[in-house]
């Protein structure tokens, strides 16, 4: 080839030719910076830059990136059996994360279905819900969810969530959802009352919500007593209730699932992002052995005719397996307990700045709101972004809402990094 024929393109060129990102305008949004490698808290950009990933990249590599133990485990899985059809098929990686799943999920859970992303978990476990009532002979086709909640952008998950800049074009499109406010120790009563009057208006299959954090609405915390009590009414009236884990599980929130921090135990149970550790797409939906008693009946019919072609894909399967053992092992437990203190600790440090509205904490998630005005995806946003990758920081702002879930293996020297990347940003902002 002749030098002057070939231009080199830069990532940041050849991505803009045919690429279309996520949550992102085109028209308006900055270009996006190619990452080059992974390891452990770090990033690693094109030209070497190293930047603390202090989010576990939407809190999926939670016990770092590109872990050995785990790549281990992927690649022998590898090399044995990478992909096999799973209806009228099974295999050892399925049933070991079953067993493994089992011991630690709320006791109540007893069945495993696969699918591959947070959203179809969702999807499928309203599905679970609104059949078991179908197999039932009942008629019930409303569903019940918190204001501002997400659940993925999938259509039935998208109907359940209530974050409007997702979902405007498509709500003509949507299930039947009701919405009652997420509770605190003001409104209780009154989001207890309205609970009946849906209740009583309304033939409610399922109550679906993100247990005690609310990851995409700015990481909105709320208290497990209050949930509680809304749980205990759905299943007073056989509503199906179905916790969406995908942010929480696995360790967030100081305990396996952020259900275990409440009494009264969900029927279904939705999980996905740390439950692969970063490495590979698959998600989970859990129930209860009488949901799963509802699907069983000698007519074809009333059986769950739900598939994904990956389902329960062997080199998942074994990279789960992998991280719950490390989320069990004495290294990652202490990680948790020293995130958590540190967290604390940070927050004494600025909770009482003046730039800073509220703060936050749950387990090893941490949020702060600053004090002014700003738009989810507007100009100010990609500024204190910006403000952060400067810093090498990997921070991403929702809304006036800082938050930091950082990998359980972040040290404490990275750890200060983010806190000192915060500390800037609130003397300039
Ligand atoms: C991320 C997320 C989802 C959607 O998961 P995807 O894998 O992005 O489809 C659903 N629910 C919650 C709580 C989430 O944080």
């Amino acid at each position: 080839m002749n030098a002057s024929s070939t231009k080199i393109m830069t990532l940041k060129e050849r991505d803009k030719k045919h690429l279309w990102h996520p949550l992102t305008q085109h028209k308006i949004h900055p270009e996006a910076l190619p990452i080059v490698k992974a390891k452990g808290a770090v990033l690693y950009d094109e030209d070497g830059i190293a930047y603390i990933d202090g989010i576990a990249s939407w809190y999926t590599a939670m016990y770092g990136h590109c872990n050995d133990y785990i790549l281990n485990k992927a690649q022998q899985q590898m090399r044995q059996l990478d992909q096999i059809v799973f209806s009228g098929f099974t295999h050892q990686p399925a049933i070991r994360l079953s067993e493994e799943l089992i011991k630690i999920l709320p006791d109540n859970q007893e069945k495993i279905f696969f699918s591959d992303n947070g959203s179809t978990a969702n999807e499928v476990g309203i599905k679970m819900a609104l059949q078991y009532h179908f197999n039932k002979g009942e008629k019930r086709n409303t569903i019940i969810a918190f204001e501002d909640g997400f659940h993925g952008d999938t259509f039935g998950a998208m109907s359940a969530s209530g974050l409007s800049v997702y979902n405007g074009p498509f709500e003509d499109f949507f299930i039947d959802v009701k919405r009652i406010p997420t509770p605190n120790s003001e409104n209780i009563e009154s989001v207890l009352t309205l609970l009946h009057s849906i209740i009583e208006t309304h033939e409610v299959a399922a109550f679906i919500y993100e247990p005690l954090v609310q990851g995409a609405n700015a990481m909105h915390m709320f208290e497990a007593e209050y949930l509680d009590q809304i749980l205990k009414i759905c299943k007073g009236c056989a509503i199906i209730t179905i916790a969406d884990e995908v942010m929480t599980g696995f360790g967030k929130t100081g305990k396996n699932f952020a259900s275990d921090h409440i009494e009264t135990k969900p029927d279904i149970i939705s999980m996905s992002k740390a439950l692969t550790a970063g490495f590979v797409p698959m998600a989970i939906t859990s129930c209860t052995q009488e949901i799963y008693d509802a699907f069983l009946d000698d007519s074809v019919g009333k059986a769950f005719f739900h598939a994904h072609t990956y389902s329960a894909n062997p080199i998942a399967c074994a990279v789960a397996i992998a991280g719950i053992e490390l989320l069990h092992s004495e290294e990652i437990q202490e990680n948790i307990q020293r995130i958590v203190k540190s967290h604390k600790q940070f927050n004494d440090k600025i909770k009482d700045h003046p730039k800073v509205k509220t703060t936050r904490q749950k387990g090893i998630i941490y949020a702060l709101d600053l004090n002014i005005d700003m738009d989810r995806y507007g100009k100010k946003r990609y500024e204190i972004f910006n403000h952060f990758m400067k810093q090498r920081i990997f921070l991403r702002p929702l809304g006036n809402t800082i938050y930091i879930l950082a990998p359980y293996v972040i040290t404490n020297k990275q750890l200060k990094q983010l806190y000192d990347g915060i500390i800037d940003l609130l003397e300039i902002v």
